[in-house]
C-alpha cells in the first residue's frame, strides 16, 4: 500500500500510526528515543508483509533493532495476522501475550499445530499463527539463546514498557476475565481430547478450535507519555454489565489510568458493545480527542454501522477511519459518499484496501493526523 511519505519521527516525537485493511488492524508507536512498539498486525494479502512492519521499513527505520516491543492483544485473526513474521523479524523485541493463553491447554494446542497429522486449520481462528509465533520463539532460545527473551504475560495494570518519554500498561484483562477465559480455552480442550479418544486421532474436526467467542482476554493498553500526553488503544475489549470484566474492569486498575487520553483507538471496531459511556467521561478528554477506528467488513453486522459513526461522532469532531466497510455507504452526506466511492470501486478489485491514520505530537505544538490508501476523516 501507499503509506504516509515523511521522515521518521523526531527523538522526542510521540507518533500513533494505525493501519486497517477491512478486515484486520495493525498499530506502531514511537515510544520516543526511536523505540518502537507494533500492537497486533495485519497484511493486505496473504503473502504480504504486515502493514505496521512494513511502514516502518518505508520510513528507514531498522526493525530489528528498533522495535523493542510486539503486543498480540488478543488471537482472533483480523488482529494477529502475520504476528509470526514480524516475531522472526524483530529479533529485539520481546512478545506480549493476553495471560489467560500461557495456561497449559493452550500449549497443548500449540504442540496439535506443530504436529502436521492433524487437521486443524480454522482460518478464523489466529491460533496458528500464535503457535507459529511461539514456535519461533522456542527455537531461538535452542538456536540463539544470547538474544532470546521469553514472552511476557499481559494483565490489568501490568507495566510493559519504559524508557524516558514513555510508559505502556496493560489495563485489561482483568483476573476474572483471565479465570473465564482460562476455562473457556479448558472447555475447548476437553472438546478436542474427546473427540481424539473417540476416533482416530487425524480426524479432529476443523472447528475444533475456534477463537474464544467474547474479547474477555483482549489488552487494552494505557501509554503515558511525560506528564502531558496520553494515549488510549482499546483492543476489542467490551463491555459486559459487570464491574469485575470488560472496560467497568479496565477503569478500576489500580494505578492507570492516570488522567485523560488525548487520542483513543476505538475498541471493537466501533461495535456499541465496546463502547462504554464512563470510559470518554472518566479517561478521555472532553474537548475534541482524536478518535480513530478501523472496519471489521466480514460476517452479517460489519462495523462500524452507520449508527456506530453516529454515535462516536457526537463525541469528537476529530474522527478518523482506516476503511469502512462499503455496506455503509449509501447513508453518508453527498461529501462523505464521494471519498468513499472510489473505495468501493477499488475494493471490487482487490479483497483487501488498506488505509493508515498518522498521528505525530511534537511537545508545545499541536497533533498533526495525516492519512493514506482508503483512510480518511468522518465530516457527518
Ligand atoms: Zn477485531
Amino acid at each position: 500500500m501507499n503509506f504516509v511519505t515523511c521522515e521518521p519521527p523526531a527523538l522526542d516525537t510521540l507518533e500513533v500510526s494505525l493501519f486497517g485493511t477491512g478486515i484486520g488492524e495493525g498499530l506502531a508507536i514511537h515510544l520516543g528515543n526511536s523505540e518502537w512498539a507494533l500492537i497486533d498486525t495485519c497484511r493486505a494479502d496473504a503473502k504480504g508483509i504486515p502493514l505496521n512492519l512494513a511502514y516502518l521499513e518505508s520510513i528507514g527505520i531498522d526493525v530489528t533493532k528498533s522495535v523493542k516491543i510486539v503486543v498480540a492483544t488478543h488471537w482472533h485473526d483480523d488482529h494477529v495476522d502475520g504476528l509470526s513474521y514480524i516475531v522472526d523479524r524483530c529479533q529485539n523485541a520481546e512478545l506480549v501475550f493476553p495471560s489467560a493463553i500461557t495456561c497449559d491447554e493452550f500449549h497443548c494446542i500449540v504442540q496439535l499445530y506443530a504436529n502436521q497429522n492433524y487437521i486443524l486449520d480454522r482460518e478464523k481462528s489466529g491460533v496458528k499463527e500464535m503457535a507459529k509465533a511461539l514456535q519461533i520463539l522456542m527455537n531461538r532460545r535452542e538456536t540463539k539463546p544470547n538474544i532470546y527473551r521469553a514472552p511476557k504475560r499481559a494483565q490489568a495494570d501490568h507495566f510493559l514498557f519504559r524508557n524516558s518519554y514513555s510508559q505502556l500498561h496493560a489495563i485489561s484483562p482483568s483476573s476474572e476475565a483471565i479465570q473465564l477465559a482460562t476455562e473457556e480455552m479448558a472447555a475447548m480442550w476437553k472438546t478436542i481430547e474427546n473427540q481424539s479418544s473417540s476416533t482416530n486421532k487425524q480426524s479432529i474436526s476443523r472447528d475444533s478450535i475456534a477463537a474464544p467467542k467474547r474479547n474477555l482476554n483482549a489488552v487494552a493498553l494505557w501509554l503515558r507519555w511525560r506528564d502531558d500526553k496520553r494515549v488510549l488503544l482499546g483492543s476489542d475489549l467490551e463491555e459486559h454489565g459487570q464491574p469485575l470484566l470488560g472496560w467497568q474492569a479496565a477503569l478500576s486498575c489500580k494505578q492507570f489510568p492516570d488522567g485523560k487520553a488525548s487520542i483513543f483507538k476505538i475498541p471493537h471496531h466501533g461495535s456499541p458493545n465496546g463502547d462504554y459511556n464512563e470510559v470518554w467521561n472518566q479517561i478521555i478528554r472532553p474537548d475534541d480527542p482524536v478518535a480513530i477506528l478501523t472496519a471489521y467488513a466480514r460476517g452479517i453486522a460489519p462495523r462500524p454501522s452507520i449508527e456506530d459513526i453516529a454515535r462516536i461522532r457526537k463525541k469528537t469532531n476529530q474522527f478518523y477511519y482506516t476503511t469502512l466497510p462499503s455496506n455503509t455507504k449509501e447513508k453518508y452526506s453527498s461529501a462523505v459518499e464521494k471519498t468513499i466511492s472510489g473505495i468501493v470501486k477499488r475494493r471490487q478489485s482487490l479483497r483487501k484496501y488498506p488505509g493508515q491514520i498518522q498521528i505525530r505530537w511534537e511537545d508545545n505544538k499541536s497533533i498533526q493526523i495525516r492519512y493514506s490508501g482508503s483512510a480518511g476523516k468522518i465530516f457527518l
